[in-house]
């Protein structure tokens, strides 16, 4: 039983049969946003990939390797008019080094700001452990925000919702109470589905779409809405994204 499928998150670069999973995603007809982890991965693949019509790739800049590859921020500009899809972009404050949190808010803001020009980007974004610091950058931001895989406070995430952000959960979310208890509290017109492919429970050798299935049934036991009517709620969701 599969519904309406997608993954609002995936790194395509991290596989290693990279061509197999994007005809995998096309063939099933699913939705993807592939993020790329450094705008060096985005120029290397896209050329291979920009005829996709189901998989997207992203242009991505990842939080815990933007001061090593700061030079890169020049690759990043030069391509951001290839696509809406920027990510994972963000911030990762796990790291107690200050200077690196320093550089990280510089280019996740330099980003932030360049996206905001072209008013119609969608941002897939990291926050760990930074969340209010990503709220604060983002303040403004004319374009589309997901948050991904998010973990911090309520605060910030009613913050979020207030600002019309919407949120992507993976299967590992609705495995963990943390999870759970973040999941509930947002409305179902601003869920997506991701899975943070291979990072996640059942995705590290190879690609594939349970997950969906995973999420659907948990959403559908704890909303008490239909299978169908709940696929075809982030399916909405989605197509309002696009728009
Ligand atoms: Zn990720």
């Amino acid at each position: 039983m599969i519904s309406f499928s997608m993954d609002a998150h995936m790194h395509f670069d991290l596989y290693k049969d990279r061509k197999t999973v994007a005809d995998y995603i096309e063939c099933r007809r699913s939705y993807t946003i592939a993020v790329t982890n450094l705008p060096v991965l985005f120029e290397k693949y896209y050329p291979d990939y920009q005829q996709y019509k189901f998989m997207k790739l992203a242009l991505g800049f990842h939080p815990e390797l933007a001061c090593e590859y700061q030079d890169q921020l020049s690759i990043f500009f030069k391509n951001v008019d290839k696509t809406r899809y920027i990510g994972e972009i963000g911030l990762d404050f796990s790291t107690s080094d200050l200077n690196d949190r320093k550089g990280q808010v510089k280019i996740f803001t330099e980003i932030v700001q360049i996206c905001s020009e072209y008013k119609n980007k969608i941002l897939s974004v990291h926050s760990r452990k930074a969340h209010k610091e990503v709220m604060d950058v983002l303040k403004g931001f004319q374009g589309i925000v997901i948050l991904h895989w998010y973990t911090g406070a309520i605060g910030e995430l009613k913050i979020a919702l207030e600002r019309g952000y919407y949120f992507s959960i993976n299967q590992q979310m609705v495995r963990s109470s943390s999870g759970k208890k973040i999941i509930d509290i947002i409305p179902v017109d601003r869920i997506l589905i991701e899975s943070d492919a291979p990072f996640t429970y059942g995705l590290k050798d190879k690609y594939d779409l349970f997950f969906v299935n995973e999420i659907y049934a948990y959403l559908t036991e704890t909303r008490n809405i239909s299978l169908e009517d709940i696929s075809k709620i982030i399916k909405n969701n989605l197509k309002k994204i696009l728009l």
